[in-house]
């Protein structure tokens, strides 16, 4: 009984614990930025005079939790820090050098937006006036591209500036080459070779990717602060991206912070013919030392298995295995299912790894790899 009252007491203080981040947090974000300066003092607080307590240096990833007049709250050696945000970049841009400045923009000639609700702004910076609003899937003429900012053509003969990384610029030669496995499949250009994986690409797969939670719904609560439904959306992104470069139709089910009942992203795993559908969540637990990375299936052992051993061969976490389970999005899908818990964002290393280019990427290369290695040996 004594035992039993304490784990109340433990399990009460932990929500406590939870509705006192949950009231605190004022996390907007959870995107990723890159270093663009040399070195980057890393404060205490947001203010040039904050102590200097650690240095960033040039193509590090942070993951801002927290936006304020020029400075971003993220984590840093298990703390909440302060780092200018003049001297980051956004890191989910086209950006194929290291420098995040240097945006390849020759040949780009139109611009898809990726989210819902992205403003248009009469300059390249958020501190211009908002002139409109953009949805995931309208796509613009570019006339120009200043740091990460576009300037699209709107109707009317006007132009507007659109935030980079909200959006997907293909350059005319990578429209060329769509136009072209499009109308030959069975010929393949010596050219695309080399890009093209060897065992096989995603054409013609359509991938449901759900980052959980979402609005109303904060999901778990990190030791950063960062609700759980911040990383899930971001995260998201970057396995969207490497699912399109492998050829695949990707559809997600929220691009914004909105809420979303489990019976709607089941509902919308059947509005498509969904090949795969990848539930992405962060796991949680009041110990902080318990980490690591699980999948789930309920009836889709094969899928599991398949993302679950590329995913771990390409990232550093422990690995928790593959489990059975019965969460309502898996059970209710008609369509191959599975569920990812991406790490613990209650375990300080997890929570850091998380945060960090190498892990995202071996992600997002697990997850296209095991697709890959899934629908080729059907
Ligand atoms: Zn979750």
């Amino acid at each position: 009984m004594k035992n039993t009252a304490r784990l109340i007491t433990f399990c009460l203080s932990f929500l406590l614990f939870f509705f006192i981040f949950l009231s605190d947090s004022h996390a907007e974000n959870g995107r990723t930025y890159q270093v663009s300066t040399s070195s980057l003092n890393v404060r205490s607080t947001p203010s040039h005079s904050g102590e200097i307590i650690g240095r960033l240096n040039k193509g590090d990833k942070i993951v801002a939790f927290q936006e304020k007049h020029g400075w971003i709250l993220t984590y840093y050696d298990g703390k909440e820090v302060w780092v200018a945000s003049q001297f980051l970049a956004p890191a989910e841009g086209k950006t194929q050098s290291n420098d995040p400045n240097h945006v390849q923009q020759q040949q780009t000639n139109t611009v898809q937006v990726m989210e819902n609700d992205v403003h248009i702004r009469s300059g390249a910076g958020t501190n211009h006036s908002i002139i409109g609003t953009a949805n995931a899937g309208d796509t613009y003429n570019l006339k120009d591209t200043s740091g990460d900012w576009h300037q699209i053509a709107l109707s009317g003969g006007s132009t507007g500036w659109i935030a980079a990384w909200l959006t997907n610029a293909q350059t005319a030669s990578e429209q060329e080459q769509d136009t072209k496995t499009n109308s030959s499949n069975e010929e393949k250009s010596p050219s695309s070779e080399g890009t093209v994986a060897s065992n096989g690409s995603l054409e013609g797969i359509n991938i449901m990717l759900d980052p959980g939670h979402g609005g109303k719904d904060p999901g778990s609560i990190g030791v950063n602060r960062a609700p759980e439904k911040d990383l899930t959306l971001s995260i998201t992104d970057r396995i969207a991206q490497s699912l399109r470069n492998a050829g695949a139709t990707v559809i997600v089910t929220r691009t914004s912070d909105h809420y979303l009942s489990l019976d709607q992203r089941v509902d919308l795993s059947h509005s498509y013919n969904t090949h795969a559908f990848i539930s992405l969540h962060y796991n949680a637990f009041p110990i902080e030392t318990i980490r690591g990375f699980s999948t789930f299936y309920s009836s889709d052992r094969e899928l599991a298995n398949e993302i679950h051993s590329s995913i771990m061969q390409n990232i550093n976490m422990q690995d928790r295995g593959v489990n059975q389970a019965d969460f309502h999005v898996m059970r209710e899908n008609n369509n191959p299912a599975i569920l990812l818990e991406l790490g613990f964002i209650t375990n300080p290393d997890d929570l850091l790894m998380i945060q960090s280019g190498d892990y995202q990427n071996g992600l997002a290369n697990g997850i296209t790899n095991g697709l890959k290695n899934y629908f080729n040996s059907y």
